[in-house]
C-alpha cells in the first residue's frame, strides 16, 4: 500500500521552518491503519523479539500492536516524571535545551532482544537516547522501526549500527 497520501505535511508547525509530518489521516483510515500495522510487522526480520519499546507519545499507537503480533512484551519509554516505579533516565538535546526520557528498571532484562518503535525519526536524538536506555538495562536493540524517516535531518547516521526500517522516507 502507498502510505504517502495519508501523511499530511503541515508547514511551520510547531515552529517556523519546520514541515511537520502529521500521521492522523493514516490513523483515521481503517485500511491504511491496518495496513501500516501489518507492514511494520512484516518488516521485522530479526528473529525472536522479547520486548517492543514505544516512545512517548505517538510511539504508543503501533508499538503495542507490534508487541501483540510478535508475542512480545510492551515497554513504554516516557518523558520525565511520568513513570511511577524506579526508573533510569537518559538526557538528549533539543533544539533549545535538554529533555529527559525514562524507563522502569524492571522493564527489560539482561540479554533480551528489543525492537524500538516511534512514529517519526527526525534528528535521531530521541531514538538514540532510547537505545541507550535499553542498553543500560542490558537489552539488545535488534531493530528500530518508524512510520517515517526524515533522512534530510540525518537521524539514520545517529542510529548508525542499528538495523532501521520505515514505511516512508523523505
Ligand atoms: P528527533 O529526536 O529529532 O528524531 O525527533 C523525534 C521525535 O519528535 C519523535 O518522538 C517524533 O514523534 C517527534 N517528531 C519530530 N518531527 C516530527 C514530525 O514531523 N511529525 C511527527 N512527530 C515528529
Amino acid at each position: 500500500m502507498d502510505f504517502e497520501p495519508f501523511i499530511r505535511h503541515i508547514s511551520d508547525f510547531p515552529k517556523p521552518g519546520i514541515s511537520f509530518k502529521d500521521i492522523t489521516p493514516l490513523l483515521n483510515n481503517p485500511k491504511a491503519f491496518s495496513a501500516a500495522a501489518e507492514t511494520l510487522f512484516e518488516m521485522v526480520s530479526v528473529g525472536k523479539i522479547d520486548k517492543v519499546v514505544g516512545i512517548d507519545s505517538r510511539g504508543f499507537i503501533f508499538a503495542p500492536i507490534l508487541a501483540k503480533k510478535l508475542d512480545a512484551g510492551f515497554v513504554p519509554v516516557r518523558k520525565k516524571g511520568k513513570l511511577p516505579f524506579t526508573t533510569i533516565s537518559e538526557s538528549f538535546d533539543l533544539e533549545y535545551g535538554v529533555d529527559r526520557l525514562e524507563v522502569h528498571t524492571d522493564a527489560i532484562k539482561r540479554g533480551e532482544k528489543v525492537l524500538v518503535h516511534d512514529d517519526v525519526l527526525a534528528t535521531g536524538g530521541t531514538a538514540k537516547a532510547v537505545c541507550n536506555l535499553v542498553e543500560k538495562l542490558g537489552g539488545e536493540v535488534v531493530q528500530c522501526n518508524f512510520l517515517i524517516v526524515l533522512e534530510y535531518l540525518n537521524g539514520p547516521q545517529k542510529l548508525n549500527g542499528y538495523p532501521l526500517t520505515s514505511l516512508l522516507t523523505y
